[in-house]
């Protein structure tokens, strides 16, 4: 049995103002105990979100991590071990902002789930097709050697503490939701490819969806056989919205 997992990326949102006031109503909702539950916010404000929500059910991870588990010299980055003494308890690899806007290449996101491991981190792994492949009739093939990528270089077994989530770029931030049909689709094709390396991970591993998720399209899409949960953008930035996805993600 796969516990559901919803995910809240807050992006580059929030001030230390509007994020205390959604710690705070984050903290008046109650999470069903079948559901885990995270949140992503900004680096800036993972000590601020760490404090709010100190013994509360809602995990802490951060959007992005350097490719090391170390610190030293990489002006800017966070080594992943430095989130982990933030209180952080997972992170994103991989999102599409990432990898399509700042030219995040497949070597620097295997690099950067290895070291979220190293550290004891559960990496997040986002795969997602553009509208153009999904449009060629490509995204089973871009998905595949996104996946691929990371098992060819660290193994199968990575994926056993770790979590994929499929986003659709074309859903993201854009009001579209993949149909529930075209989600399970890949997260069947993703879970069959994991299966041909090893069964065993491949029947755990949960694989969320990401893509414009609203609590109106939420239990449709956790009631498919493949989904386990959700990756939210906009709509985890309001704590109504978002426990209402939370709910949806336990029944
Ligand atoms: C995301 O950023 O991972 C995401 C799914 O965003 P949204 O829900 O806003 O589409």
């Amino acid at each position: 049995m796969r516990r559901p997992l919803v995910a809240g990326n807050w992006k580059m949102h929030g001030t230390r103002a509007s994020v205390a006031e959604l710690i705070e109503e984050l903290r008046q909702l109650e999470f069903p105990a079948e559901v885990e539950v995270a949140v992503f916010p900004g680096s800036l404000h993972i000590a601020q979100v760490v404090a709010g929500l100190a013994a509360g059910a809602v995990k802490v991870g951060a959007q992005n991590c350097a490719v090391q588990a170390e610190q030293g010299a990489l002006t800017g980055e966070l080594a992943t071990s430095q989130l982990v003494d933030a209180g952080c308890e997972l992170v994103l690899v991989g999102h599409s902002e990432r990898r399509l806007i700042l030219g995040e290449s497949d070597e620097a996101v295997i690099r950067k789930f290895a070291a979220a491991q190293v550290a004891g981190l559960v990496p997040v792994l986002c795969l997602g097709e553009t509208r153009e492949q999904r449009e060629a009739g490509a995204t089973l093939d871009v998905v595949g050697a996104q996946l691929a990528a990371v098992i060819d270089a660290l193994g199968v077994e990575s994926l056993a503490k770790a979590v994929v989530a499929y986003e659709p770029v074309w859903a993201i931030g854009t009001g579209l939701t993949a149909t529930p049909e075209q989600a399970q689709q890949v997260h069947a094709a993703i879970r069959a490819q994991v299966a041909q390396a090893d069964a065993e991970v491949a029947s755990g591993l949960r694989i969320l969806y990401g893509g414009s998720v609203k609590a109106a399209s939420a239990a449709e899409l956790f009631g498919m056989q493949d989904i386990d949960g959700g990756l939210v953008g906009g709509a985890s930035l309001n704590a109504d919205e978002f426990g209402a996805i939370c709910r949806a993600a336990g029944n």
